[in-house]
Order: C-alpha cells, then sequence, then structure tokens
C-alpha cells in the first residue's frame, strides 16, 4: 500500500467539493489577516499605496518558495487591497497562444493576472507573455500561409503576479519583467500557532493554547500543512472526544497519524531510511532517490526536500543529496 503524505498537494482523502469550500474559508483577504511573511508584507503595502496614489497598476510581482507558504493567498490579498479584479490561471493551463490571447484581453484595467507555476510556462508562450507585460501590446497573428498577417493589439495595464518554487527555471527575459521578486520564508512556530487558531475559530473548533503549540512544532513551518493536520485532528476529536482538541488528544491523533515531533510522517522516514541503507552519507542523485521511493524526482523537489533541507536533514551536493548525521540519527530513534 503506498504511504500517504501529508504534503501532498491534495490529500486523497479530502472530498474536493467540501475541501475547497473550507480552503476559500480559511484564506485571509487582508494584509492584517495574513500572518508573517512581515519583510513582504511591508513593501507590498508601500508599493500598493505608491501605486494608488499614481492611480496605476502595481508593477509586476513575481513569488517564490515551497508550495503552502501562502503565494496564491498573497495574490489575493493584493487584489482585494487594490480593489481589483483577479483572474487565476497555472502555467501548464496555458498551452497555446490563443489561450493566453483570449486571458489577457479579457482583462479590464488594472486587473491581476496570477499565474502560479509559471515556470512551467512554454518558451514560446513566456515570449508572448514579457512583450506584453512590457509594452501592454499583443502581436498575434491571424490566418495561415501566405495569408497570414500579424496584428497588435492594445491590452489593458494589468499587472502579473507569478508564483514559482523555482525561479532558475524561469528565462531571464520573463524575470526581468518583474519590478517585485520576493522569496516567501518558511514560517516560526509562533506565526504558526496564530494561524492555527485563526483556522480553528472559522472551523468552529476548540482548540487551547498547549495544543495549538504542538501542532505548530509538527507543521512543517508552512501554513498549509497547519492547517491540513488541524482538519485531521479536528476529526479525531470529533470521533474520539468531545470535539474539543487539547494537549493530550492532540498527542494520540499525531500518534495515530504516524508524525513525529518535527513534522515528518513515515514516507519521509522511509526516503530518509532507503537514502542511509543503501547510500550512507554519500551523495546520491535526485533521479536515484525517486526511484528508491517510487515518486517523481520533481515531486521530491518540489514538495518534500525543501522542509528537510530547511532542518538540515539534507544537504545539497554537486553530485546529489546527502543525508546529514542529525539525519541518520532522527531515522534512528524514530523507526
Ligand atoms: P502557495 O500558493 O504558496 O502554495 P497558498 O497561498 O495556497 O500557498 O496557501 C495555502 C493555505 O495556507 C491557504 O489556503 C491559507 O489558508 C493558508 N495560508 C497561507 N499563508 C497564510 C498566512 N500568511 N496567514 C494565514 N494563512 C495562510
Amino acid at each position: 500500500m503506498a504511504i500517504q503524505r501529508l504534503v501532498e498537494p491534495t490529500a486523497p482523502d479530502d472530498p474536493i467539493d467540501e475541501e475547497v469550500k473550507i480552503e476559500i474559508s480559511l484564506r485571509p483577504t487582508t494584509f492584517a489577516e495574513y500572518v508573517g511573511q512581515e519583510r513582504l508584507k511591508k513593501n507590498l503595502q508601500l508599493a500598493i499605496e505608491a501605486a494608488r496614489k499614481r492611480k496605476e497598476p502595481i508593477d509586476h510581482v513575481l513569488l517564490y518558495g515551497p508550495p503552502g507558504l501562502g503565494k496564491t493567498t498573497m495574490a489575493g490579498v493584493i487584489a482585494n487591497e487594490m480593489g481589483v479584479g483577479l483572474r487565476v490561471t497555472a502555467g501548464p493551463a496555458i498551452e497555446r497562444a490563443g489561450d493566453l490571447a483570449s486571458i489577457l484581453t479579457n482583462l479590464n484595467d488594472g486587473d491581476i493576472l496570477f499565474i502560479d507555476e509559471i515556470h512551467r510556462l512554454s518558451r514560446a508562450i513566456e515570449e508572448i507573455l514579457y512583450a506584453a507585460m512590457e509594452d501592454f501590446k499583443l502581436d498575434i497573428v491571424i490566418g495561415k500561409g501566405p495569408a497570414a498577417r500579424s496584428v497588435r493589439l492594445d491590452l489593458p495595464k494589468f499587472t502579473v503576479i507569478g508564483a514559482t518554487t523555482r525561479t532558475g527555471s524561469l528565462a531571464a527575459p520573463l524575470r526581468d519583467r518583474f519590478g517585485h521578486l520576493y522569496r516567501l520564508e518558511f514560517y516560526t512556530p509562533d506565526d504558526i500557532q496564530k494561524i492555527i487558531m485563526r483556522s480553528a475559530k472559522i472551523l468552529n473548533t476548540q482548540i487551547n493554547d498547549g495544543a495549538a503549540k504542538i501542532l505548530s512544532e509538527r507543521s512543517r513551518q508552512t501554513p498549509r500543512i497547519a492547517n491540513r493536520i488541524l482538519k485531521r485532528v479536528r476529526d479525531f476529536a470529533d470521533v474520539n472526544g468531545d470535539g474539543v482538541i487539547d494537549e493530550s488528544l492532540t498527542h494520540n491523533a499525531l500518534k495515530m497519524l504516524e508524525i513525529d515531533e518535527l513534522g515528518l510522517d513515515p514516507a519521509d522516514r522511509q526516503m530518509l531510511r532507503a537514502m542511509y541503507e543503501n547510500y550512507s552519507d554519500r551523495a546520491v542523485g535526485l533521479t536515484t532517490i525517486a526511484a528508491l521511493t517510487g515518486d517523481e524526482a520533481t515531486t521530491i523537489e518540489d514538495f518534500y526536500e525543501p522542509y528537510l533541507l530547511q532542518i538540515g536533514f539534507i544537504e545539497r551536493t554537486p553530485r546529489g543529496r546527502k543525508i546529514t548525521p542529525k539525519a541518520i540519527k532522527h531515522i534512528q530513534k524514530n523507526g
């Protein structure tokens, strides 16, 4: 049986409609509600204020960092604070030039176009996009063969907010079109605790400070995971208790979920163990790790590895990934 991961983009046991509804309700919509990332908020608030004074849209924004840290949420906050429309799409969804043309020509002046996974746009689409971002014009070719002709369309003044887990994969000309480039940081346990308390309130769930503190230390410093664990512990409390989440119930729920004191799940520990048993503390390539665990290499790189790097459990070397003595100690202790 495949081990279920805590970090999966969508957990398979979540009924989609209900999950989407809850997800939306938990999303902050203002800077005041958006916890942490103080530097990012300060800079963006300033940019918004200046743009408002000039009665112009804000410059294009590129947000990068591991999944679940609040990039999509921030795009919504910016649109809300600016009082403009938000159109959400993703790199893989824009396959043809026509797809992009129809999105761009349907925007209103000042609108925000959020492009998730912007590094997955094809080179051809990237080129059209960065030209449009530069001078708000779109060159399209109408017709085919000898009758084909190029037409230049005026576009509304829009702002692109791009989100990516890797800036390295973005073509330099596209990257250069972004006036604001920000890396989202992992959250402190204090900030995660605030997010958990806020989410519990929205979900109408009673949780005490001690329990929220325990969960905040096991959430991989990531708001999405914090909300996900909270929902699972809430289910556990509904079934095994009186619905109230306290310390002892939290410990029991985490034990059942097999989430250890660092927030690692069985699949993380299995990956680390496989690296250790097969390669000891020598460097091993990402594709080999993927073969050992049965995951896609990109999934490991984007979803599972960032936190393990953050807590110093693996190191990146020119010859591959290396498991650290700290991680070896942890898996020996936690099995
Ligand atoms: P990303 O786009 O970086 O993958 P999201 O913006 O989708 O991450 O965030 C995942 C979830 O985590 C959101 O639905 C939201 O509920 C929560 N979240 C993210 N950032 C924050 C924050 N700063 N404060 C409170 N909740 C947050």
